[in-house]
């Protein structure tokens, strides 16, 4: 049999079995795995004057040997090769440390370069790489640096890439249609890889990393395409058949109108829950924009069809309020519901996986409580979580997979750009609520120093005297003199004794029990405590519309994100509300960060400074937040690209010629043979 590119690495003559296992750990198992495996960097390597050179800087110095190169052993196992080479009438010791094999390429009066570490004092070099004469193989002008592990160095992988390229570069495939290159003007593949590994300019490697990225975006968004209507085209998934006037009716029954946007994205979910097809949507709006109404008439809906539903949220306090606000609603209506978290009893949890199991219950609503290996559901027939972006991809999955076939609605507020959005989440519908419920009055925030204690105190008060209620958010529970961050526990007591007898002040932090702070969460919205000082895990989604101001100490700790979430836990009523960023910010992104929240309340606007700010991998704490991770392609950096292979893939994907074209053939036999891309997400 000829060779392949998909030939396991161990058809190279030097990778034997533990060779093999060590680039099975890096993710290279065939030979189109390793020339693939680009370098994640590259040493520039230019020649310098000696005089330019720093100590310890890495440069290539070239020049005539004029010794013969001599070793000497010390230790076992370690040897030193050493030779003099004359640059610019300068006489340079170079050394390098146990690389024996070298000695035949050093003959004297030949000219050499040398990439290595310049000693300054010394005058000397520590060899890196022998680049060889000017006229011999390698003078790259870049050293390519790769990803390497405990058992395998880099230059070995290196040595592998450059000894299986020209064997193989004939049978690297081009995945990227032919007019699509042309569009694009992007180089071949073949060409790219070669670029990557092996760059002997800036634009050369630039050139290759292009085609690169572009490649790796389009099949990415081809295959995420080609898994949607292959899902959509199959029809299966559950058709939740609910009574129409039935829902009406709850919709009318609620306490308050619908947006327009609440009832626009109401109409997509519900249209998706009645179709075969199964659905797999994204929720996205602005924190208080009123998202939970919008999981509750979609859990009224499964019920009302005999199917069950699950609503998963990532803490307690939240589980707890969505489980508060939807028995209102669904009290007198025929829906059965339980709470699942991690401090339901024993005994109450065991009723509740009966109930579950044999269908009693219609809705459940809980925390990580509810992947639990031994939750069972009769018909899961709808799937909702709540603050999507705080599961792991993995959780969402286990959920999942516990009905078969699932509707699934996520909902964030995340802000996530609009277009990074629609972009990255390309398999997903998304349905967006771009309006707040009418009456709502901006919040005023404003930014002051931590001196003005008094002053922030007096305000407070203000508002404690006309019956409102007011957060104050401290970043940590414990003292830690290096961060010098405020303890809440110090702050609890300073505003305890400042309002004395006439507010009551509660604490809430990660480190109380459950159930202590469901007490305290209770005491606050039924407005028994006037302030509540609480650490972040106040963040998400707790909805109490009577508080209206909310203080954030040490505020330039957080990013806009976080900021953003906590000042949404106000302005939920028809009250003005006001946030008070209290910091003393020492970096111009922290006085960035305070100037931006006084300036604007939308969550989309911000999630764009944010990212300008932070950079992508910050923002969605990369791994958590179920975005795709591309090998080279950066999809803030590269977003143009990313957004034209999305383009492109689209057009593709929709035309007719795609699924007959005997040129599009390789490309179909991909998609159908790689494991589908839903391991990204869900
Ligand atoms: P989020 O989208 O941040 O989860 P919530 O669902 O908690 O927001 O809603 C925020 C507040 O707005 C709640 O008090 C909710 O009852 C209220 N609300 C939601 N929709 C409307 C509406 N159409 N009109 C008036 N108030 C609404
Ligand atoms: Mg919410």
């Amino acid at each position: 049999m000829g060779k392949t590119i998909y030939d396991p690495v161990s058809v190279l003559p030097s990778v034997g079995h533990k060779r093999q296992e060590a680039l099975n750990q890096l993710g290279i198992f065939t030979i189109l795995d390793l020339l693939s495996h680009f370098p994640f960097r590259y040493e520039d390597i230019k020649e310098k004057n000696l005089l330019e050179i720093e100590d310890q800087e890495k440069v290539t110095l070239k020049g005539n040997v004029v010794s013969e190169a001599v070793i000497s052993r010390f230790g076992p196992k370690k040897n030193r090769l050493s030779f003099r080479l004359v640059v610019d009438h300068a006489v340079i010791a170079i050394t390098f440390f146990n690389q024996s094999y070298l000695k035949s390429k050093i003959i004297a009066g030949e000219e050499l370069a040398v990439f290595g570490k310049w000693d300054a004092k010394r005058k000397s070099l520590t060899g890196i790489k022998l680049l060889g004469t000017s006229s011999s193989d390698q003078t790259n002008s870049f050293e390519s640096i790769y990803k390497a592990n405990k058992s395998i160095k880099q230059k070995t992988i290196f040595d592998l890439v450059k000894k299986a390229y020209p064997e193989y570069y004939k049978l690297i495939p081009e995945n990227v249609p032919s007019d699509l290159k042309k569009k694009y003007r992007l180089v071949s593949h073949s060409e790219a890889v070669y670029g990557m590994h092996f760059p002997t300019s800036q634009e050369q490697s630039k050139q290759a990393r292009r085609e690169i990225v572009f490649e790796e975006f389009f099949l990415y968004q081809l295959k995420l395409q080609s898994l949607r209507k292959k899902q959509k085209a199959a029809g299966y998934g559950l058709q939740i058949k609910y009574d129409v006037k039935e829902l009406r009716r709850f919709i009318s029954s609620l306490p308050f109108e619908l947006t327009t946007a609440q009832k626009r994205v109401v109409n997509e979910i519900c249209t998706d829950l009645k179709e075969p097809m199964h659905m797999h949507r994204l929720l996205q709006g602005d924190v208080g924009s009123g998202k939970t109404i919008v999981a509750a008439i979609a859990l009224f809906a499964a019920s009302n069809a005999n199917v069950q539903s699950a609503l998963m949220v990532p803490t307690e306090i939240l589980a707890e309020q969505h489980m508060e606000s939807l028995s209102e609603l669904f009290n007198p209506l025929d829906v059965r519901m339980a709470l699942l978290t991690g401090s339901t009893k024993t005994k109450e949890r065991k009723v509740i996986l009966e109930e579950l199991a044999n269908g009693l219950l219609d809705v459940v609503i809980g925390t990580h409580a509810l992947i639990q290996k031994d939750v069972y559901f009769s018909q899961l027939g709808l799937v909702i979580t709540d603050e999507q972006h705080r599961f792991g991809v993995n959780q969402r999955k286990i959920l999942r997979d516990k009905g078969k076939e699932p509707d699934v609605l996520f909902m964030t507020a995340t802000p996530i750009p609009r277009t990074l959005a629609i972009t990255t989440y390309g398999e997903m519908d998304v349905s967006i609520i771009d309006e707040l419920p009418a009456g709502r009055i901006p919040i005023e925030t404003t930014w002051t120093r931590p001196k003005n204690f008094e002053l922030t105190l007096e305000f407070i008060e203000r508002q404690l005297k006309v019956g409102s209620q007011a957060y104050v958010i401290c970043p940590l529970i414990e003292e830690s003199e290096s961060l010098d961050v405020k303890n809440a526990t110090d702050i609890y007591e300073k505003l305890s004794a400042y309002y004395a007898s006439r507010y009551n002040v509660g604490l809430l932090h990660g480190k109380m029990k459950p159930t202590e702070k469901e007490q305290i969460m209770h005491q606050f919205k039924e407005n028994k405590l006037d302030i509540l000082v609480s650490t972040t895990v106040i963040e998400v989604g707790v909805n109490v519309p009577n508080a209206t101001t909310m203080v954030i100490y040490d505020a330039d700790r957080f990013g806009l994100s976080q900021l953003h979430q906590l000042r949404g836990r106000v302005g939920r009523g028809h009250k003005e509300s006001y946030c008070i960023l209290v910091a003393n910010p020492k970096s111009e992104t922290g006085i960035e960060r305070m100037k931006i929240m006084t300036e604007t309340v939308d969550g989309f606007v911000l999630s764009e400074k944010d990212l300008e700010l932070r950079g992508a991998g910050d923002l969605f704490g990369s791994k958590q937040s179920g975005l795709p991770d591309f090998k080279v392609g950066d999809i803030i950096g590269d977003f143009g690209a990313l957004e034209a292979a999305r383009q492109e893939a689209t057009e593709l994907i929709n035309d007719p010629d795609f699924m007959l074209n005997e040129k599009y053939f390789q490309l179909r036999q991909l998609l159908d043979m790689e494991k589908s891309s839903e391991q990204h997400f869900n």
